[in-house]
């Protein structure tokens, strides 16, 4: 099933991603989700759709959804997009998804936006209007129940995940490496990034205030919410096959948080 065509960094399918873009927006659309501009990136719009809850007697459960920061991880757009197109989210969910964070990169194949900096990297004082956008965005929302992180690796032998798990929250790892399983390999290796794994799961020992260079991740952990997953589809795979894993990744999550709410 692995390709072996990574070599120094991803080698597979690139994504239309003007098409994907307007067929996610379209799809939230059709489907009653209030669609917002953030800002542009270049010629491209940055979308960010908000799902309300179904159900309005319950509290909603709040989930932040973000892919495509990477341009060369088509896999989390194509996600998004599927999972918008299905629409099988819970009841007392409200969702917030930016389906592509970095357009121009996707267009290229090219980690790194425009500016040629890595929005994954310019979270903490950030440099790029694109981030700064973004970052003032989230903070005039309020805090998320979880926040799931759309990625690949295009090194990686398998799906995998961080957790930042600030509050001793119920972990919803294990459901989330197990479902996965069954449509993707999840990772053997020992070692991610310079981390631990264990079943597919790291629990990277972070201090954040030692840290310039915060990704998303790091920001909403310590900003926005006390459970923040990022999600590792190996490149290296099938292209549908890694958009099954990221797919079955958020389901599983969302379906272990509106399980822990009822
Ligand atoms: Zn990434």
């Amino acid at each position: 099933m692995r390709r072996h065509r990574n070599q120094g960094g991803y080698r597979g399918e690139l994504l239309p991603i003007r098409q994907v873009a307007r067929r996610i927006r379209d799809a939230a659309r059709e489907r009653g989700w209030a669609i917002c501009e953030l800002t542009r990136q270049g010629e491209h719009p940055i979308w960010q759709l908000s799902k309300p809850p179904t159900d309005p007697v319950r509290h909603p459960r709040r989930i932040y959804i973000s892919a495509g920061i990477h341009g060369d991880e088509p896999a989390g757009p194509l996600a998004a997009l599927q999972l918008v197109e299905e629409h099988r989210w819970p009841a007392a969910v409200e969702i917030h998804l930016f389906p592509c964070l970095n357009p121009a990169g996707m267009m290229d194949n090219r980690r790194e936006g425009l500016e040629g900096i890595d929005y994954n990297r310019d979270y903490r004082n950030p440099k790029t209007a694109l981030v700064r956008a973004h970052r003032g965005w989230l903070d005039r929302q309020p805090d998320y129940d979880v926040a799931l992180l759309l990625h690949e690796d295009w090194e990686a032998d398998g799906f995998y995940l961080y957790e930042l798990n600030t509050s001793g929250r119920m972990s919803t790892a294990a459901d989330v490496t197990r479902g996965v399983g069954q449509v993707c390999p999840v990772l053997k290796a020992t070692q991610a990034d310079g981390w631990p794994v264990t079943h597919g799961v790291v629990r990277p020992d972070v201090v954040p205030a030692t840290r310039p260079d915060w990704p998303e991740a790091l920001y909403l952990s310590e900003e926005k919410t006390d459970l923040c997953y990022t999600f590792e589809a190996p490149s290296d795979f099938e292209l549908p096959i890694r958009v099954n894993a990221l797919v079955t990744a958020v389901n599983a999550a969302i379906r272990h948080l509106a399980s822990e709410s009822s």
